[in-house]
């Protein structure tokens, strides 16, 4: 019997009908990450005690968790050598949620700094590598969530979303990424990139999968002011494709046209002619506010960086350089300057500048507009269809190093995710296929589709994907070739 193929549904049961134990699942996949890692980069750090600590370790699975989750006493660095030394003294809700049901964290993983980036190319510690290619990027930021996953290395994993860093690094990797509603899973102790985007979600090798942690996370937090009262609970009968009525399904056209790699778009389009065989009416609508999305989002998101970074100044906590200084200025300078990477650097100068007094109403003023815009183009879509299908990025995954020197094309590369986190809709990204890379290595890498659902419609989207991942069935298919037991 093979452990890792399993989703984590398949190995409760094994362990509900004493085929296995939870000890041999931790020996199992500890020692595979032990093994696998050392061409990944996706972890940080790794978590023994929690196993050795538990009693009830009878119904209990692992899981690995982005660097930015707080967890009590085990290092969490969001891969910043600003927090390189931080020990956190408590647990983010989602992570005591968690703990509470019956999986524990065994690994922290390595992301973009802060969460800014699309590549897994800004951790100060190392790049994480698609397992699909030893020189391909795994998208970002939660670079090392979604590369665990599809190697194999762990059933599940957490990350954030907050452009697109769970959409986009599963579609990379050909996994299972999901991004509830943005009330719907507390940040209490998530460390903070953009507090009005941020949302915690999943990387799973299956829609129930997602579904099932969906389910225990979700809910209110009393700690947490964005967080929406009540619980969403699943439906068992979701699954029931009978259940599923004709559905209308909007394709943006001006999506397909610009841009797309023409493979990509291919494997997209046979996907949607399957849903069109099975269930859906397929829709013309419009969005034309989407294509400022991305405009809007780089000013919004370094200006709630900028915010949420300054109290990074390595005096109480963090780093602290060893530099002679001349008063607080310089102290302030040496340990920013040290402690964080380009891009939180480059965030924080762009972010004082648009909120700064002569330009607040010119950029942050407009891009606030333009969201609000954006949301109501999407409320008028979803009158009249059920939900959006279009593609999660225009190619896929780059070579490393191809747009690390080019920040601006590396943000262009998130006009697909970035409306939906504009707007707080929950997203889900499915593997559809392979396409081959446009460069000269021809490498033969995962194509996904990005479903997206009105808001706190998360139901609905797990019951769509999953019709479509079973008419698909491409679990097996997406194991990377190197990573097969
Ligand atoms: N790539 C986007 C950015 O760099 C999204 C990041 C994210 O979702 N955390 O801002």
């Amino acid at each position: 019997m093979e452990l890792a193929y399993k989703s984590i549904i398949e190995l409760k049961k094994l362990i509900d009908n004493w085929e296995t134990s939870s000890e041999e699942i931790w020996k199992y996949f500890n020692s595979r990450a032990q093994n696998l890692d050392s061409d990944l980069h996706a972890f940080n750090s790794f978590n023994e005690t929690w196993f050795q600590k538990s009693d009830n370790i009878l119904s209990w699975i692992p899981l690995w968790i982005k660097d930015i989750f707080c967890e009590s006493w085990i290092p969490t660095t969001a891969s910043s050598n600003m927090l390189k030394e931080f020990v956190p003294p408590y647990d983010a809700t989602l992570i005591s949620k968690l703990k509470e049901a019956w999986m524990s964290s065994l690994w922290k993983c390595n992301m973009d700094e802060f969460a800014m980036g699309s590549s897994g190319e800004n951790s100060a510690f190392a790049s994480t590598i698609n397992p699909h290619g030893t020189n391909r990027i795994p998208g970002g930021s939660s670079s090392g969530s979604a590369a665990a996953v599809a190697a194999w290395l762990v059933p599940a994993s957490l990350g954030t979303d907050t452009g697109g860093s769970i959409r986009q690094p599963a579609s990379m990797c050909g996994v299972i990424g999901f991004k509830p509603s943005y009330w719907r899973n507390s940040r209490f102790w998530v460390m903070p990139m953009a507090s009005s985007l941020d949302t915690p979600g999943t990387f799973t090798l299956t829609v129930q999968d997602a579904a099932l942690l969906y389910d225990i996370m979700n809910g209110e937090d009393t700690n947490e002011s964005s967080s929406l009262p009540g619980k969403d609970s699943i439906d068992s009968k979701i699954w029931d494709s009978q259940n599923l009525k004709w559905i209308k399904v909007w394709v943006p056209k001006e999506y397909f046209e610009e841009g797309l790699d023409t493979e990509v778009k291919e494997q997209i389009q046979n996907s949607i002619s399957e849903m069109k065989k099975l269930w859906a009416e397929i829709i013309d609508i419009s969005l034309p506010m989407t294509k400022f999305a991305v405009a809007a989002y780089y000013i919004i998101c370094p200006a709630e960086v900028m915010t949420n970074l300054a109290r990074l100044d390595g005096i109480r906590y963090g780093h602290n350089s060893q530099l002679p200084n001349n008063g607080v200025d310089e102290i302030y300078l040496h340990n920013r300057g040290e402690g964080l990477g380009s891009e939180p650097q480059r965030r924080s100068i762009l972010g004082s500048y648009v909120l700064s007094a002569g330009f607040y109403d010119a950029y942050f003023k407009k891009a606030a507009q333009i969201r609000t815009r954006i949301i109501e183009d999407f409320n008028k879509a979803f009158e009249s269809v059920d939900v959006i299908v279009w593609p999660v990025a225009p190619s896929v995954a780059w070579k490393l190093g191809q747009n690390s020197e080019d920040p601006l094309k590396m943000y262009l590369e998130d006009a697909y995710t970035i409306p939906a986190s504009l707007a707080g809709l929950p997203g889900i990204s499915i593997p559809c296929g392979f396409a081959t890379s446009a460069d000269e290595e021809k490498t033969k890498l995962p194509v996904w589709l990005q479903i997206l659902a009105p808001r706190l419609e998360e139901q609905k989207l797990f019951q769509v994907s999953y019709v479509l991942e079973q008419a698909l069935n491409l679990r097996e298919k997406m194991i990377p070739e190197k990573y097969k037991v």
